[in-house]
């Protein structure tokens, strides 16, 4: 009997994920597409948060990165008030450019077992006539499939989630030669970016990566690249003196959520990562829960997929507990975060928000490190 056929859809770290995890497993063939030529840039601040390298542990390819990557042991937290606070911690997080992570995770997956075909644009999802998905169509043709995990990130073209989202804009670039401090990261919460804040991390090869997101609907959205032009000035303008812009500053959408919608698993399709809306409000985060959830998705395929019957009622149960009771306590924390950091009201009513102790102890838990 052949094996049944997994198609993934998007090679970034929760479609590679799944398909290492997958390929291990080796119960089924897994074929993992992307639209673009590998290895290629990503627009991403491409921090690797405790989180995303715990993930990597569980999936043992965490010292394939290690050389590449560049610690990030400190981080300053400067709050809306000016306040500022350095955490650290014994976990410390990385700092891997994702053009090398993600092309990493491809081959890992490739090694695993998995068929990676780049260059394929995914334009739509087939359904047979029982209604149910039954492959893909791209551009060169279509493509049978008895499971189609979507991984294609933000925005999720294939989801089937009727709810609102809240969308995140952002924008970006790289500097070279700048004066970030060695191994520091920094995380600016200006009150012109509605609870949401800019970042400079310092990547390998003395390269920093800044940015800044803000939600959708945040009026300083209409001027984008006048307001990053000021974060920069008052904010970056030390760091980025004398450094020179590498390329050009680009920008992708983000989707942040608090529900994770039943649309996740269905019998013969799922979402897993940014396809799912898995990311952080409180820190635009998303590497960990791209990850996290191709190996829950590749679990639950693994144990309980048939291609009769396709993800079982308790397979796809399985998928959205684990996801929700692992992700939706994060996202609370992090949306709650955005509201006290958002709210003019709420700061002057507890003097808590501006007390450097709380930002620490908050933002620690947003980003699994320690206050200082
Ligand atoms: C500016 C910015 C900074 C960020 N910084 C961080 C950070 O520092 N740390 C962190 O943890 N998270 C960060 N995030 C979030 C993080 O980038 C995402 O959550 C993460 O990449 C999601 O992984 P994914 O595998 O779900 O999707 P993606 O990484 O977006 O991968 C999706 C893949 O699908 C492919 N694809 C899309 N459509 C199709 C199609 N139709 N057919 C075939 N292929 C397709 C794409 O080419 C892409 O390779 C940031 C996000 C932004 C926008």
């Amino acid at each position: 009997m052949p094996k049944p056929k997994i198609v993934i859809v998007g090679a970034g770290p929760s479609g590679s994920a799944c398909a290492l995890a997958l390929a291990r497993r080796g119960q089924t063939e897994v074929l993992l597409l992307d639209k673009s030529s590998y290895p290629r840039i990503k627009v991403c601040g491409s921090g690797l948060s405790p989180l995303s390298l715990s993930v990597l542990d569980h999936l043992e390819i965490r010292d394939r990165f290690s050389p590449k990557a560049l610690r990030m042991p400190k981080l300053l937290a400067r709050g809306p008030g000016g306040q500022e606070i350095y955490l650290s911690g014994a976990k410390g997080a990385w700092v891997l450019p994702r053009i090398d992570f993600d092309q990493g995770m491809v081959e890992a997956a490739q090694q695993a077992g998995a068929t990676f075909q780049q260059e394929t644009k995914v334009t739509d999802l087939l359904r047979g006539s029982d209604g149910q998905i039954c492959g893909i169509r791209t551009a060169s043709g279509e493509i049978e499939a008895d499971m189609v995990v979507c991984a294609n990130g933000s925005p999720a073209r294939f989801s089937r989630d009727p709810t609102p989202h809240t969308g995140i804009r952002t924008i970006m670039g790289w500097w070279k030669d700048t004066r970030q401090p060695d191994g520091q990261g920094t995380m600016v919460w200006d009150r012109r970016l509605d609870g949401y804040y800019a970042w400079a991390f310092p990547e390998p090869g003395g390269v920093t990566n800044i940015g800044l997101t803000i939600p959708e609907g945040a009026p300083e959205t209409k001027t984008l690249k006048a307001l990053f032009e000021t974060i920069l000035e008052e904010h970056f303008g030390e760091v980025v003196r004398d450094a020179q812009l590498v390329g050009k500053w680009m920008g992708h959408p983000a989707v942040v959520t608090t529900k994770v919608s039943d649309t996740i698993a269905e019998a013969r399709v799922m979402d897993i990562g940014e396809a799912a809306r898995l990311v952080s409000p409180g820190t635009v985060e998303g590497i960990s829960f791209a990850l996290e959830s191709g190996v829950l998705a590749a679990d639950a395929i693994g144990r309980h997929f048939t291609r009769e019957q396709g993800l079982s009622r308790v397979g796809r149960g399985l998928y959205r507990t684990r996801t929700r009771a692992r992700m939706l306590p994060k996202f609370w924390a992090g949306h709650g975060f955005v509201q006290l950091m958002r709210s003019e009201r709420a700061r002057s009513l507890t003097s808590k928000v501006f007390n450097p102790q709380w930002l620490a102890s908050r933002a620690s838990t947003l980003l699994g490190e320690q206050p200082d």
